[in-house]
């Protein structure tokens, strides 16, 4: 509450793009009838969830962050938010996010940055990042604003922001949550995944979001398996490898001291600590910066001002060609600048003359990092990396230089170019009283691994 009250108040931290408390109330007040009648709970009755503004929700606005889609209600629900209305959840609202899912920071959106509701010790009172993409998200429950919402996480979009605002996160291996109505960025990374103030609450939810829909066809068609069951903090037998390669040049003491007390706690929990090679670890950044943004620029041509969202007609007509006038201006209006660089170098990197230099090779990269990691489940069980190479920064302090913000994802960019489940949950605080992260990657498909050596790390 002092946090809260610090920053001018809950609405200050600028976390909701939408409110819909009816809906909330309306799942409340059903958990509550169904309880009168003697019915057996359902796994999420009445709970308040915050819902990234990426998915599509029918009837609510529902915006990506942008200008392009503002005011857009869908006239559909996408699979994984009907699934949690289906267990009983409520929404509070839809949360911010960077424009698209693209950022690092939550300083991309139309609707103005988030406030993380956490200060540096040292009276340093610089309003800080919540992380990005789902920084709507990591800000909200931080703040307890309400005790779990939806991430998605391309790049690292669950776990950094996580890790920046002192919660948990995890992404499910790709194709375990539907992407069906959820805003598409970039399509062979986009997944989505539950952001919650502990281990227990994402597994909760991810039972909830996941599952197979034929409206997917990336979606795994296996069942839901019982992850909050299953949960066990005893890691004996188990062995975490501890990549070599992510001990970069200049790595900030707290986060080194960070990664150590990790390797403490998996000690304590049982598990034997190997150190691992992930030779191809420092082509993973390059990689995803070209294979995320050409996806992107794909995706985003929908955004003509045709079929829906903005359209911005030209008062003047300055050529004979009135609808490429029509899609120039609704596309300079209604895309943010992060948006329009992502589209710009991923047309450069699709296009003719570059597709070989750029694109072909940035996917055999990406196989080379996905055996890397196959080569590593040969001699442990889990991999343990900090989730981000600092704590969370100012705001502004990397928006003039998207570079400094791309690095940011060094560490959560690999697991997500390989498929892989991968969680993100508090380890701690820095020399200046802010959370920092500890990173979960497990083999595909075995949430429930990532989830236990998250819990072993709680
Ligand atoms: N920060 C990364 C990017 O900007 C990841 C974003 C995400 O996971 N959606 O692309």
């Amino acid at each position: 509450d002092a946090f809260i009250a610090k920053v001018g108040g809950a609405k200050a931290l600028n976390a909701f793009i939408v409110e819909t408390p009816d809906h909330a109330i309306a799942a409340a007040t059903a958990a509550d009838e169904a309880r009168a009648k003697g019915e057996a709970p359902k796994p999420l009755a009445g709970v308040p969830i915050g819902m990234k503004d990426l998915f599509a929700t029918k009837g609510v606005q529902t915006t990506a962050a942008s200008h392009m889609l503002e005011g857009f209600k869908p006239v559909y629900e996408s699979t994984v938010s009907q699934k949690l209305w289906d267990a009983g959840a409520g929404m509070l609202g839809k949360l911010n996010l960077d424009q698209f899912a693209m950022g690092s920071s939550n300083e991309t959106s139309y609707f103005g940055n988030v406030i993380s509701p956490w200060r540096r010790s040292d009276g340093g009172n610089a309003p800080l990042a919540p992380g990005g993409s789902s920084g709507g998200s990591s800000s909200a429950i931080a703040a307890r604003l309400c005790p779990a919402a939806t991430g998605t996480d391309t790049g690292g979009s669950i776990r950094q922001p996580a890790a920046f605002t002192g919660i948990s996160g995890i992404k499910p291996t790709y194709g375990r949550c539907s992407r069906w109505g959820v805003v598409a960025f970039a399509s062979s990374l986009d997944q989505a995944g539950p952001m919650a103030r502990d281990v227990r609450d994402c597994a909760i939810m991810l039972e909830a979001m996941a599952g197979f829909d034929a409206k997917d066809s990336t979606s795994l068609n296996l069942p839901v398996p019982q992850w909050e069951a299953g949960l066990s903090p005893d890691m004996t037998g188990k062995r975490i490898g501890i990549p070599r390669e992510y001990r970069v040049d200049g790595m900030p003491q707290d986060i080194a001291d960070l990664w150590e007390r990790g390797i403490a706690w998996m000690k304590d929990a049982g598990a034997e600590i190997v150190e691992v090679s992930l030779p191809h670890t420092r082509y993973a950044l390059p990689a995803y910066y070209i294979i995320a943004p050409a996806e992107a620029s794909s995706n985003l041509a929908r955004y003509d001002g045709v079929r829906y969202g903005l359209r911005e007609l030209p008062e003047q007509l300055k050529t004979d060609k009135p609808l490429d006038e029509m899609y120039a201006a609704t596309r300079a209006a209604g895309f943010g600048d992060e948006v329009k660089r992502r589209i710009l170098i991923g047309t450069y990197v699709l296009s003719a003359g570059f597709y070989d230099a750029y694109y072909t090779q940035a996917q055999k990269v990406r196989a080379l990092i996905a055996r890397d990691f196959e080569n590593a489940w040969t001699v442990c069980d889990y991999l343990l990396t900090p989730t981000a190479p600092s704590a969370a920064f100012a705001l502004g302090e990397k928006s003039a230089d998207p570079i400094a913000m791309y690095l940011n994802d060094v560490f959560t960019v690999p697991s997500s170019l390989a498929g892989l489940p991968a969680m993100s949950v508090p380890g701690g605080l820095d020399k200046d009283g802010l959370p920092l992260g500890l990173q979960v990657i497990g083999r595909p498909l075995d949430e429930q691994g990532v989830l236990n050596a998250g819990l072993a790390l709680e």
